[in-house]
């Protein structure tokens, strides 16, 4: 043996007794309860270790830092578009409109040129229902702007066919604050004004919150959060009720799903890379 290995050794033989005294040290000081402390492991096998010895979380069910609670199911994200390259959808997206075909939409009779859903005649509706969900909607307005005021650049989702978020070109024409580009119609401007000139490709992001009725009677709301063009523009928004022009619409009961709506208001707004998550897609219960 070497002088050096004997260094060594010793060295390692004293690291390890300093290791020793403060790992006692450190659980004669620790509190009780992590001196019990013991991951385990989940009961289906995925590997996924926590604890069971803990307070149930009374908004979930489950105990705090649970390891049999479900892991969030894995998504692959979509490619974000650019004005020239449209993007694509999350893996587990509902694909509305992808360029090629109309088929979630009836009647199907909005033309498709160069890849894009141009607004001709007659609003379309989407063939299935649907109640809380994430919207992706890009969209652009004609380019040169046409039409005045309330006619340049007009369409609009409507969730559940009944709750309008404004399509128009703001970029070029100022119209009444509640019907810009983004606001809930006739409810509610948006935060600020993200809308980019005609001709240019605009993102809506939107998370809609369906109402909920308990037989004729409204007990929650529909909610809008909403970016456009990356800006946060509502913010758990609460729609008051139907779209409506010039008149206040009260709430009126409707089932837990409806088909989505895009709106022809006469001008030739363009659609591309339109998708949806519905956000708690049980097939026997409403959404949420
Ligand atoms: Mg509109």
């Amino acid at each position: 043996m070497n002088t050096n290995y004997k260094h060594v050794k010793k060295s390692c033989s004293l690291l390890l007794q300093w290791g020793a005294l403060l790992a006692i040290a450190g659980a004669l000081l620790s509190p009780a309860g992590a001196q019990q402390a013991k991951l385990i492991k989940a009961k289906d096998g995925s590997g996924v270790v926590g604890y069971k010895d803990t307070p149930i979380l009374p908004w979930a069910g489950y105990h705090k830092h649970d390891p049999d609670r479900p892991l969030p199911k894995e998504v692959v994200p979509g490619k974000p578009s650019a004005q020239e390259k449209v993007g694509s959808a999350p893996s587990d997206a509902i694909v509305l409109f992808d360029g090629t075909d109309t088929s979630q939409w009836q009647p199907n009779k909005w033309k498709i040129e160069d890849g894009e859903l141009e607004a001709t005649e007659g609003d379309i509706y989407t063939t299935q229902s649907f109640g809380d969900c994430q919207l992706h909607v890009e969209w652009q307005a004609p380019d040169p702007p046409r039409g005045p005021q309330m006619n340049r650049g007009n369409s609009g989702v409507y969730f559940m066919s009944r709750y309008e978020v404004q399509i128009s070109d703001s970029y070029t024409e100022k119209v009444y604050p509640d019907g810009s580009a983004a606001a809930i119609y006739g409810e509610t401007p948006p935060l600020v004004n993200a809308t980019l000139p005609p001709g240019k490709w605009q993102t809506y992001d939107i998370i809609f919150t369906a109402p909920v009725f308990e037989d004729d009677k409204l007990v929650k709301k529909a909610t809008v959060t909403m970016f456009h063009n990356g800006l946060l523009v509502h913010h758990n928004t609460e729609i008051h009720g139907p779209c409506a022009w010039r008149k206040i619409e009260p709430y009126t009961a409707h089932p837990a799903r409806q088909p989505l709506r895009l709106q022809a208001h006469g001008n030739p707004v363009r659609f591309r890379n339109i998708w949806l998550r519905p956000l708690n897609p049980q097939p026997d219960k409403p959404d949420r």
